[in-house]
């Protein structure tokens, strides 16, 4: 560690993952300093901080300048809505925080020499013709679909991040984040996570779409967040890959889901949307070696976490 009390900005604090990288921060000793302008994230996941003298939060649209008194020494980019049904919502916004937020916070690490790190995402590989992922696979992405608002955003992200790195001798990190899960995701952000517990709590139908072939691995967001912090203390510039390779259909993920929350709910199967990848898994090989990083979580564990969550909101 270079520093006893390091600086670190998380932009997305108020989400899903920003707000669980917060609290890792805070409990290595960090000074955290938390943007979000609450598009997707919520004040709750932040509320059991109110009144921790080494967090500060400030409201803001990240893809405007950012301006911040005194020194940071770690710039954690993780804004950006990130479930399909969100940046289909907000297809300008998803773009604008990938390039202008991007930018501006690459930015802010250059003009604070801090070290950066850009949360990017398996979607860069979009429907992949390689499985399982490598960091070295290109991607097949249709730039003009559904989804090319939030794959073309982080890969012009990756992008420039490199170009930083590669022009301005910042100090850039890129992890890949893969289907993670956890307490604080929004139940109603329709990721397939919450979307079947939600249902199989209330003993309604489960929405398997398509015919449920199609394949995902699901990372706990310990193990991920826990990677990620490895990956912005290593060396390693290059992008790395974090995420379970435990691959499932995701009818196997809508019976794993009916077990572990005893539901009488049935399975239905509705369309599958417009360039839903077929299979997703990473390749860690890279992870593993470089930050000597594996998930820990199982899917039993993790499930019953995540699912004590939902049955507590209710
Ligand atoms: N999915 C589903 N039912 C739902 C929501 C999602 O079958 O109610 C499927 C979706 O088609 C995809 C997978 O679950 O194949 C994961 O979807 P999610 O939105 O969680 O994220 P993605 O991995 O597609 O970004």
């Amino acid at each position: 560690m270079r520093h006893k009390h390091p600086i670190s900005v998380v932009t997305g604090a108020a989400g899903f993952l920003g707000s669980h990288l917060t609290d890792l921060l805070l409990a290595r000793g960090h000074r955290v300093i938390g943007i979000d302008n609450f598009i997707t994230g919520t004040v709750a996941n932040l509320a059991h901080l109110a009144g921790n003298p080494r967090f500060r939060f400030i409201e803001q649209d990240v893809t405007e300048f950012l301006f911040l008194d005194g020194p940071v020494n770690y710039v954690w980019h993780f804004a950006s809505p990130a479930s399909p049904v969100d940046y289909l919502n907000f297809p300008i916004q998803t773009l604008k925080v990938g390039s202008l937020g991007t930018h501006k916070a690459l930015g802010l690490a250059m003009e604070k020499k801090a070290r950066f790190l850009l949360a990017s995402t398996s979607e860069i590989y979009g429907d992949p013709l390689v499985h399982p992922q490598t960091e070295e696979y290109w991607g097949h992405v249709n730039t003009i679909g559904p989804r090319g608002c939030y794959d073309e955003a982080k890969r012009f992200a990756e992008a420039l991040t490199m170009a930083y790195h590669r022009e301005h001798g910042v100090e850039t990190r890129i992890v890949r984040i893969f289907n993670t899960y956890g307490p604080r995701m929004r139940m109603h952000d329709g990721r397939v996570v919450p979307a079947f517990i939600g249902q199989a709590l209330k003993h309604k139908p489960i929405t398997v779409f398509g015919r449920g072939t199609q394949t995902r691995s699901f990372c706990y967001v310990s193990d991920l967040i826990e990677g990620i912090y490895r990956l912005m203390m290593s060396r390693y510039a290059l992008p790395v890959n974090i995420g379970n390779p435990t691959e499932m259909t995701m009818v196997q993920f809508a019976e794993a889901i009916i077990r572990a929350t005893r539901s009488r709910s049935r399975m239905v199967f509705k369309p599958l949307p417009q360039d839903d990848p077929k299979q997703r898994r990473p390749d860690i090989t890279k992870a593993r070696k470089v930050l000597k990083w594996q998930p820990e979580v199982t899917l039993t564990q993790g499930l019953r976490a995540t699912i004590n969550y939902f049955r507590k909101k209710g």
